[in-house]
């Protein structure tokens, strides 16, 4: 049994003062919702603010990138190593990253391997753009990102990782992708990937979410497919209700 894992990524969304007066009402209502992970990705310069927030309570905390090297003349870059003392997780390889900022496939694999080293859990993005999606590219697209993302990694068990199928598509427009067509891009390529790099039974216990346009009244029909782990939720994920609602709907799956 794969545990339901729900995440929100904030992007370059609150301050520190609107970070702690938001968590501070956030966690209390996640707090009450059991069986879930869950998982709050704040920007960096609030993520000491929201660890100390977060201390004693059952809700954890993520970054949304790091550099690959632990520490080195790398300007404005942030090091696995100063996240591992204040986070459990790391997005790695989002497609906003990928498009805006040059993430390739080759760096991607850089930082799984660095967050693996400094215990830090993953969160591996993955997903093809509007174009792939339209010329029918999606699958072999998304199995390449698995393939080169994961390259060379030694994974003894599922829970080291985290990944995250996410259409570009979907992110951000109100457009999500229907619960069939998202499980089964899971279940028939990314497992499919794992499973031909790791075996089967990792295959099997790596959680894999759904992230585009989740919100409160189409969630729980993502959590309902087989494949489907939990979401991977950007614009939901800034307000104390609709995010409860989304955590809430995964207790159910
Ligand atoms: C995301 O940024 O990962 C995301 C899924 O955003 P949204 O929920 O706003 O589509």
């Amino acid at each position: 049994m794969r545990k339901p894992f729900v995440a929100g990524n904030w992007k370059m969304h609150k301050t520190v003062t609107e970070a702690r007066h938001f968590v501070s009402e956030l966690v209390p209502a996640l707090q009450v919702i059991e069986g879930v992970d869950r998982v709050i990705c704040p920007p960096f310069p609030s993520l000491l603010a929201v660890a100390a927030l977060l201390e004693g309570t059952d809700v954890q905390l993520g970054a949304q990138n790091m550099h690959w090297e632990a520490s080195g003349a790398f300007t404005g870059e942030v090091s696995p190593t100063m996240l591992a003392e204040l986070c459990q997780y790391v997005i790695i390889g989002h497609s906003e990253r990928r498009t805006y900022f040059g993430e390739t496939d080759e760096t991607v694999n850089r930082k799984m391997h660095s967050a693996l080293t400094y215990n830090l859990t993953p969160i591996l993005c993955v997903g093809e753009t509007l174009e792939q999606y339209e010329a029918g590219q999606t699958r072999e697209v998304v199995f390449r990102q698995i393939k080169l993302g994961l390259a060379d990694l030694e994974l003894s068990d599922g829970n080291a990782i985290v990944v995250a199928y996410e259409p570009i598509w979907a992110i951000g427009t109100g457009r999500a992708s229907t619960a069939d067509a998202a499980n089964a891009v899971i279940s028939d390529v990314i497992r499919v990937a794992l499973a031909e790099m790791f075996g089967d039974e990792i295959a099997q216990a790596v959680r894999v979410l759904y992230g585009g346009s989740v919100k409160g009244n189409n969630a729980a029909e993502f959590f309902s497919q087989p494949d489907i782990d939990g979401a991977l939720v950007g614009g939901a994920c800034l307000k104390v209700g609709d995010f409860t609602q989304i955590v809430q709907a995964a207790t159910r799956s």
